[in-house]
């Protein structure tokens, strides 16, 4: 049971908590990844030793298992998380499907790299996703991650004119993805879609491949944090850091304070949830609230 602002998900039933699951492999390689041990164990181990391992565990569920175990945990939805969903999108929509039908929310947490098919298969299905926005050079998408940029773009179009609540996160990886001119691009290009579309921009921590590179400095965080205001973003958001500045929701007409969070304690203020507008002056807060 992951608390929804753990995804990072920070428009979407604030302190509720999802049944979060994942399988193993990605269909990117990125050198950086922070949970390399699920998502890339398929790169190093054959089919056999998952399976051992697996089994080992016994750790394998049903879609309807799932379903029973989010329902019994009292959840308000299931996360399709830790590694690519596009993975083991089958077992997902199998799972998705039951726990609608259930009244359970699906969220996904994904790179974005889903094909045409993939967002028709499972699109209708979904409530929520973050999708990272990695980068907004297409050599950083093919030399550090393994993979295309161009459907990454055009997924967060799509998911967010879909009516899936869509929010963005941006890890910054000091000296790789932080430079003024590359963060105006992805803030310029995230306004171009909806003014609406939460930022999370993310600190680093060295890991996998990426040892040699230090912790995301906290003022390329506030860096990344004021140019997306510049470019006109509503909803930005500073994370994975324990400084809770810049993690609660204001609005952004008024900047009243509507949903405040230290860690992971959330606490809704102004917020109307049933009409999803700021109850001082009634601006409308992109999200899906109850
Ligand atoms: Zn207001």
């Amino acid at each position: 049971m992951d608390p929804v602002e753990k995804k990072p998900l920070y428009h979407f039933l604030p302190g509720k908590n999802l049944l979060s699951f994942g399988t193993a492999g990605c269909n990117f390689g990125c050198l950086f990844c922070q949970n390399w041990e699920m998502s890339q164990t398929t790169k190093s181990k054959t089919i056999q030793n998952i399976q051992q391992a697996v089994n080992r565990l016994s750790i394998t569920s049903t879609p309807q298992q799932i379903v029973d175990l989010a329902l019994k945990n009292g959840t308000s939805g299931i996360a399709y998380t830790y590694n690519e969903p596009a993975i083991f999108i089958e077992y997902a929509c199998d799972t998705a499907r039951l726990a609608k039908k259930q009244g359970l929310k699906n969220v996904y947490i994904s790179n974005g790299f889903e094909s045409d098919e993939a967002f028709a298969y499972i699109g209708r299905y979904l409530d929520a996703i973050n999708i990272d926005l990695k980068s907004f050079r297409p050599q950083f998408y093919r030399k550090i991650c393994k993979a295309n940029i161009e459907p990454v773009k055009e997924n967060i179009k799509k998911f967010l004119k879909s009516g899936v609540e869509t929010e963005v996160t941006t890890l910054l990886i000091h000296g790789y993805n932080d430079s003024d001119t590359e963060l105006q691009e992805i803030a310029g290009f995230l306004y171009t879609i909806s003014s609406d579309i939460p930022w999370h921009v993310s600190a680093f921590y060295p890991d996998y491949h990426m040892l040699d590179v230090p912790p995301t400095p906290y003022h390329d965080l506030l860096r990344a944090y004021q140019i997306g205001k510049k470019a006109g973003l509503k909803y930005i958001y500073i994370g994975n850091v324990s400084q809770t500045e810049h993690s609660d929701t204001r609005c952004p007409r008024c900047n009243e304070v509507l949903v405040e969070r230290e860690g992971y304690t959330t606490r809704v203020r102004k917020l109307n949830m049933q009409k999803g507008v700021c109850g001082r002056c009634g601006e409308h807060i992109y999200g899906i609230w109850n």
